[in-house]
């Protein structure tokens, strides 16, 4: 038998609580499902000092812990669960969650987030925290004054590596290919910043140290008659080779871009599907922190009282 909710939210990043605690405030009963990370990408973080409300910083667990305390505090219902399937075609929608038990949703925000990419090195799973990060705005802080390497050749890698040498005494940009794929105007304060040095044609293949990185093992031209193998002795190894958006279950019943966001109406959270709304990294690929994930997430707790009023009166 399935279950009816008002408000259904799926992810329970800050996108997710925030929804929440508004939703639950404007006593509309949400039901949130916390997905396979409860908390999300922050709790994957060590220490959080961007957020604002916290002078002195907080752990990502703890920050996340905070918004669900909140939520919960207000009467929002938070399960254990994970989205497996939504027919989104009927109304109210349905969600399958954990494969078995079905939702009928008058209305659904999905917070569900995205997931940065890493090489795929064991190295990167054994120092994660320690060194390791795919995010600099959060965690380059740690590095002042040190010396950093960024991976990738895209827009963000760019962003990410003038970022740091702002901090860094040294970044290194680790690109695979003999060009950078990053719009020209990156690539020209890329190349005319004098902290960054560009390795190209260059892959890290393993990274080394006591009690956290102290070096990345890098293999330049590599399969080539040229190729080159050396080490480079760095504090901080940063990934920027791309985020997922995780949109697996919502694809073909709502509109995405090419890279699998989703997409929302102007100044709204509105998608394409009425009655479905979403919020946080899987409807942003530029700004991705915590404090606009949670903003857009009261967007669209807001969003869903207006939609709520507007088709319970034409009832
Ligand atoms: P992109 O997909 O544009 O770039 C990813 C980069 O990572 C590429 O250089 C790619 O190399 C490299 N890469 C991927 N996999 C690996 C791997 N296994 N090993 C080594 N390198 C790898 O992602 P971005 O996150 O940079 O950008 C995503 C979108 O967001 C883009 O459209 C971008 O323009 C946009 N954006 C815009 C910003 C702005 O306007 N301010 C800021 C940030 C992002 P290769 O080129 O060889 O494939």
């Amino acid at each position: 038998m399935s279950e009816k909710v008002r408000c259904l939210i799926i992810g329970s990043g800050p996108a997710g609580f925030t929804a929440a605690i508004y939703a639950s405030r404007a006593n509309l009963a949400p039901v949130l499902y916390e997905g396979i990370q409860p908390g999300g990408q922050l709790t994957t973080t060590t220490d959080v000092e961007n957020f604002p409300g916290y002078p002195e910083g907080v752990t990502g667990t703890e920050l996340m812990e905070d918004l669900k305390k909140q939520a919960v505090r207000f009467g929002a219902e938070i399960r254990n669960g994970i989205a497996t399937s939504v027919d989104f075609s009927v109304s109210p929608k349905k969600v399958i969650i954990d494969g078995e038990k079905e939702i009928e949703a008058d209305t659904v925000i999905i917070s569900t987030g995205a997931t940065a990419k890493y090489l795929g090195l064991p190295d990167e799973t054994k120092y994660a925290g320690m060194g390791v990060s795919a995010c600099a705005t959060c965690d380059g802080f740690f590095y002042r004054k040190k010396v950093v390497a960024v991976v990738g050749g895209g827009d963000t890698a760019c962003e990410e590596a003038i970022y740091l040498a702002g901090l860094a005494s040294k970044v290194y940009l680790i690109v695979r290919k003999p060009f950078l794929r990053a719009s020209k105007v990156m690539q020209n304060r890329v190349f005319a910043h004098e902290k960054i040095e560009v390795l190209f044609e260059c892959n890290a293949v393993g990274l080394f140290g006591e009690n956290g990185v102290e070096g990345a093992n890098i293999v330049k031209h590599a399969g080539q008659a040229n190729e080159e193998k050396f080490d480079l002795a760095i504090d901080g190894f940063f990934l920027a080779i791309g985020h997922t958006p995780n949109t697996k279950i919502f694809e073909g019943q709502i509109d995405m871009d090419e890279t699998g966001y989703i997409k929302t109406q102007a100044m709204s959270t509105k998608t394409n599907i009425p009655g479905v709304f979403a919020a946080g990294d899987v409807a942003d690929p530029v700004y991705r922190q915590g404090i606009t994930a949670a903003a857009s997430g009261c967007k669209a707790a807001i969003d869903v009282e207006r939609y709520l009023n507007e088709t319970e009166c034409s009832l």
